[in-house]
């Protein structure tokens, strides 16, 4: 037993803004009240969460773990270990591994190696198309069957409008979500940044905004053909924002997520370095300031990370040779509270809604607080001054642009299924 006393307890579920005590049975949450009245628990191991947020635990519903296949880069073990570290206690893993997750035995080896070795839960998400390679549908019923919450061909679009029809027909009759990495290839074609005065200075081909929105335009049309779940990975630009709204409004089933380093950086602060490349690339400021207003007002529903390790062996080259993405996990609470929270921009119940029930809602599961719920917490501070350092990081890989960046407010404790994953 774990006894979580005097904290700070919010859930949006409940909206609860409270201070309790949490007492944690086996997996999972026995009692909620007030401070000091949980008596039956003397036995349990104490845990003083004073000053600090008490909250659901954190989903992160886009991130790359690499194995099978990669685990130069990442494997389940050091990225789950990487995510307890930044707060999370269930991350959803991308199918492009090596082989592809586009089948039941690969789904069921991720989920067996995330029993065996994970540090927070992990839900993997299937490829939508064989081999993701935009050609025919892979296995969704099985590998739904064996685990997955979501199918995506992410590191590309679903390749052609008629593929992601049929794709999206087949996961409505399932009820599973259709993830779309929203890009017209042949607009991204050759760019390694945004096009703009940014890319123009640097001499480095860029693609336009456009290069998303129609994507998220087409797939947008598709939904509403459909009636599927569409959910839009990392949007980045202030066209596609509009599209989602758009098909909000007229009760389509379409949600987004935006990532920290696309609600921080803008394409201003690409350098020749690496670490600052990305896909979609940082957008523009006007985009920045569309993504944060949509992420005040609900158009946005999630915040996730795609956490994209890659090894220095691959990453640190050359900024046109090098692979796309960066770490994610460890500092996406530090800069959700410095770009949100501080910043007067949402309220911290709003944060939290985005990495909770926000998420959960897309993936079609529940976070709450509640007698009988899984014992996933997240504890964090508002105010601790901390640096990250990525040497430090567990993830095999080193390629954050944040490294060296002081925080104010992160991540104190992760409890996954009633038990402590990380305690800082
Ligand atoms: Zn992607």
């Amino acid at each position: 037993m774990l006894l979580i006393k005097n904290g700070r307890v919010l859930d949006p579920a409940s909206n609860t803004d409270a201070p309790r005590d949490l007492l944690l049975d086996g997996e999972h949450i026995a009692d909620i009240s007030a401070p000091g009245k949980i008596t039956h628990a003397d036995s349990a191991q104490a845990f003083d969460a004073a000053g600090f947020i008490v909250a659901p635990g954190f989903i992160d519903m886009h991130a790359h773990l690499r194995e099978p296949g990669q685990e130069n880069s990442e494997t389940i073990e050091t990225g789950s270990h990487a995510a307890a570290r930044g707060g999370f206690t269930a991350i959803c893993c991308m199918p492009n591994t090596r082989p592809v997750n586009d089948n039941a035995s690969i789904t069921r080896f991720i989920v067996d190696r995330a029993k065996a070795f994970g540090h927070v839960r992990v839900w993997p998400i299937g490829a939508a198309s064989i081999g993701s390679k935009g050609e025919g549908i892979s296995e969704i019923a099985a590998m739904h069957d064996a685990g997955i919450v979501a199918v995506s061909d992410d590191g590309k679009p679903i390749a052609t409008a008629k593929l992601a029809r049929q794709i999206m027909d087949y996961c409505r009759s399932l009820d599973v979500p259709v993830i779309e990495h929203a890009e017209d290839v042949s607009l991204a074609a050759g760019a390694v940044m945004r096009e703009g005065i940014a890319s123009t200075r640097l001499g480095l081909p860029g693609m336009p905004a456009a290069a998303e929105s129609v994507c998220v335009a087409r797939d947008v049309q598709l939904a509403e053909l459909t009636g599927a779940r569409l959910h839009i990975a990392h949007l980045s630009a202030k066209s596609s924002l509009a599209q989602v709204r758009f098909a909000k409004q007229n009760g389509l089933r379409v949600t987004c997520e935006v990532t920290p380093h696309h609600f921080t950086l803008i394409d201003e602060d690409v350098s020749y370095d690496s670490k600052y490349k990305m896909n979609p690339p940082l957008g523009a400021r006007e985009d920045r300031e569309a993504l944060l207003e949509g992420l005040a007002d609900g158009t946005v529903d999630a915040i996730a990370t795609d956490h994209a390790p890659h090894e220095p062996a691959i990453k640190d080259v050359e900024f046109d040779k090098a692979p796309f993405g960066i770490l994610g996990f460890e500092t996406a609470i530090g800069l959700a509270l410095e770009q949100l929270v501080h910043s007067g921009r949402i309220t911290l119940m709003r944060m939290v809604e985005l990495f909770t029930t926000g998420p959960a809602r897309v993936l079609g599961k529940e976070r709450k607080l509640n007698i009988g719920e899984p014992g996933d917490i997240t504890i964090f501070s508002l105010d601790r001054p901390w640096t990250y350092s990525v040497k430090e990081s567990a993830s095999k890989s080193r390629n954050s642009p944040f490294d060296g960046r002081s925080f104010k407010g992160g991540p104190a404790a992760t409890i996954v299924a009633g038990k402590i994953a990380f305690k800082n």
